[in-house]
């Protein structure tokens, strides 16, 4: 059994990402990414903090607005208008989850597609589901992608089950892999709660991917052996015998779907450090084609 090492996998990333933005320097172009987080929300604050830290790290430029849980979608979007228009700025994301009194849709929709990193607007789905590549495609199933790739694991022909339809991962995923071309050619199913056989279905999968938000779910009648296995869930658990008195644990019951496996994903330290890597990446070429145009 192989251990896909994300973060191993991310570091190489940042590297190359902190060439390309040394270049773009080196042309008189910083790469901006600005992160807009709405309220209190800890994990938030905690993923914020992280993507702002990884902007420092490879020489971006970064912003953060950390706005109060009472802003209204008016004064959202009016901050990220703003945002729209600044020349230093190629990246926007509003960090999810937004208050309940915020329509998120109307909010991405208020991004420039242009910098759309997150690849949530309707323009980059919509190139997503075109083949079209000069959208912005979401970063934790592109980094997923990336990680088959980089530990060549062949897509071509394979079978892969998603497990999970959010615009977020699932969906996304799906497209992706069934793309033509280096990280597709996928025959791919997609799996979610109104899956009859659900075990079963994934159990046929030469690829399966995990992303529905159920610690442990993914037991090991769910997969195949020689079947690789990447699991993007994030789940926080109890867990008395931690310092933190908690844990993070992925959809994949791991000690035992592991043993099965060709390859396996850990979690923490397999999709989650990919998915900032690909954020970044995306920011970084979000400046290069706004180089290119000439703006
Ligand atoms: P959502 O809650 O938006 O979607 C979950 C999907 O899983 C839905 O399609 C749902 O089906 C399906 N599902 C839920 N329960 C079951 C079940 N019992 N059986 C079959 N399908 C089920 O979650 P996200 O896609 O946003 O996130 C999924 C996980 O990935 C979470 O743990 C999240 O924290 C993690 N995540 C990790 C990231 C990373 O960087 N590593 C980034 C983004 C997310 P239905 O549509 O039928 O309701």
């Amino acid at each position: 059994m192989e251990l896909i090492d994300g973060k191993a996998i991310a570091q190489k990333i940042n590297a190359e990402t902190k060439a390309v933005v040394a270049e773009l320097k080196a042309r008189g172009r910083v790469p901006g990414l600005a992160v807009v987080l709405v309220g209190e929300d800890p994990a938030s604050r905690a993923y914020v903090r992280s993507k702002d830290k990884m902007c420092q790290e490879l020489g971006m430029h970064s912003v953060k607005y950390e706005l109060p849980a009472t802003t209204s979608q008016q004064d959202l979007i009016a901050r990220v208008r703003q945002l729209n228009a600044d020349p230093a700025i190629h990246g926007i994301l509003v960090q999810s989850p937004p208050p309940a009194h915020i329509d998120e849709r109307a909010v991405i929709e208020s991004i420039d597609p242009a910098k759309d990193v997150d690849g949530f607007h309707p323009v980059n789905v919509a190139k997503l589901a075109l083949g079209d590549s000069d959208g912005f495609v979401p970063c934790t199933p592109l980094g997923c992608q990336r990680l088959l790739i980089e530990s060549g694991i062949e897509t071509a022909g394979a079978h892969v089950v998603v497990l999970g339809r959010s615009m977020i991962v699932g969906k996304p995923m799906a497209l992706l892999l069934m793309q033509k071309g280096r990280g597709g050619d996928a025959t791919v199913t997609v799996a979610h709660s109104r899956t009859r056989n659900l075990a079963e279905v994934c159990r046929s999968a030469d690829i399966l991917i995990a992303a529905i938000g159920r610690p442990h779910f993914v037991r090991k009648d769910f997969v195949k052996d020689g079947a690789v296995v990447i699991d993007v869930g994030i789940n926080r658990v109890d867990d008395p015998g931690s310092p933190k008195g908690s844990r993070l644990v992925g959809d994949v019951h791991f000690d035992e779907v592991a043993p099965k496996c060709r390859a396996i994903t850990p979690v923490p330290g397999g999709v989650g450090p990919m998915t900032i890597a690909m954020l970044m990446a995306n920011t970084v070429e979000s400046c290069r084609r706004s180089a290119s145009r000439g703006a």
